[in-house]
């Protein structure tokens, strides 16, 4: 199995047999960026530059009004720029023919935009009909897009009425992917679904991204969706000024100032927790408690539980320790509140060393804490 190092590669064996189809992604540049809409005194974006890397999430973040839906519109060039410039894998895109340009990039909007006189096939074959695909080719290609978002081939003679509002949006996306766009753009995309489905869309998209891996600038005006979503958060405030760009962990444990801690919230010390995962931490040995363990039925869970859910659980639980727990259910060591709280104290010590960073499969930090033991 082909393993790269970075992050993205994490978690993606389920998808590796899938995984070998052909895939894009280049890198965006916003350089500069403004826009003054028509009549309006205050521009609505002013000097946003930021750069996305080819194949990363970038979560754009802010208030109401902050310029997010503006930002996105300027980059597949609905709406004219007013100063600066945009690059897309090195090209400006204002050299570009907006209708070409725009067939290179998939968008995903909040009503999803589905054109209801066309069943989910036609649908999703928009862009490739508009490039000229043979027959076979497009129809090829919806069967493989309905496979990757999980609905059946028989949905594709569905019209958009009579799909569920998460089927909808599995099927706004499969359009945005069709013709393999180096980019895509995703304006509230979950933001019309209930709270349940939205997160199973949202872990559905994650999984996608680990196998499609492309470009994303995803628009949300929810910082928890953020958080979860992105390889990297931009903070937008009144006016479209970066109040900060980075990862979520840095965001959390660095915030740049108070609009940003506040945008953030007061909890965000346990935001951070839900970052990192049982199977990152050093975990403390069982030792003699082992057989207890197994005797009383102590908690439970599985390495990729986030240690924000294992604080629940162990609060839950009156403090007691919880047993980490492998997929043949052997222990492989205990989480304890101290143990928390020293990954706290370390990350807070140094955010850029969290422990279990080299167990998370990103760069390796010296002094950062060993990769996880076997205990069981
Ligand atoms: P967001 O998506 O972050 O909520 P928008 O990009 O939609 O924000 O809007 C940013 C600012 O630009 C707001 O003040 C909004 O009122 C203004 N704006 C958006 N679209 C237009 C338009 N077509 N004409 C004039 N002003 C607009
Ligand atoms: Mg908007």
């Amino acid at each position: 199995m082909a393993r790269t190092d970075t992050a993205h590669s994490e978690g993606s064996s389920a998808f590796a047999q899938a995984g070998e189809q052909e895939s894009k992604a280049a890198a965006l540049e916003l350089r500069n960026v403004s826009k003054r809409y028509p009549g309006q005194r205050e521009p609505a974006i002013s000097g946003l530059s930021l750069t996305v890397p080819a194949g990363e999430v970038c979560v754009l973040v802010g208030p109401s009004g902050s310029g997010k839906t503006t930002a996105i519109r300027l980059i597949n060039r609905l709406i004219s720029i007013s100063g600066g410039d945009i690059l897309l894998g090195g090209r400006s895109v204002l050299r570009r023919d907006a209708r070409e340009l725009r067939r290179e990039i998939g968008y995903v909007i909040q009503q999803i935009g589905l054109f209801p006189h066309q069943t989910v096939g036609e649908n999703i074959a928009t862009v490739p009909g508009l490039l000229g695909w043979p027959k076979e080719r497009i129809a090829a290609r919806v069967r493989e897009l309905l496979e990757l978002i999980g609905l059946e081939q028989e949905m594709a003679a569905r019209y958009p009425a009579q799909l569920s509002g998460g089927q909808r949006q599995r099927v706004g996306v499969a359009r945005a992917l069709a013709a393999d766009p180096p980019l895509m753009l995703m304006d509230e995309p979950f933001g019309a679904i209930d709270p349940i489905n939205r997160a199973r869309l949202q872990d559905e998209f994650l999984g996608l991204q680990e196998q499609v891996k492309k470009t994303v600038v995803l628009v949300t005006h929810d910082i928890d969706e953020a958080i979860k979503m992105g390889d990297r958060i931009a903070i937008l405030r009144d006016g479209g000024h970066l109040a900060q760009y980075d990862t979520p962990r840095e965001i959390l444990i660095h915030p740049a100032d108070e609009f940003v801690a506040e945008f953030v919230g007061a909890d965000r010390g346990i935001k951070r927790l839900s970052l990192t995962t049982l199977g990152e931490l050093k975990l403390a040995e069982p030792n003699g408690l082992l057989a207890d363990l197994r005797s009383v039925g102590a908690l439970r869970a599985p390495a990729q539980t986030s240690v924000r859910d294992a604080l629940s659980m162990i609060l839950t639980a009156n403090g007691a320790p919880l047993a980490v727990v492998d997929g043949e259910d052997r222990v492989q060591g205990l989480v304890t509140l101290s143990l928390i709280e020293r990954l706290l104290s370390e990350e807070a010590a140094d955010g850029r060393a969290p422990l279990g960073e080299t167990a998370a499969g990103t760069e390796a930090t010296p002094g950062s804490a060993a990769a996880p033991r076997e205990v069981a």
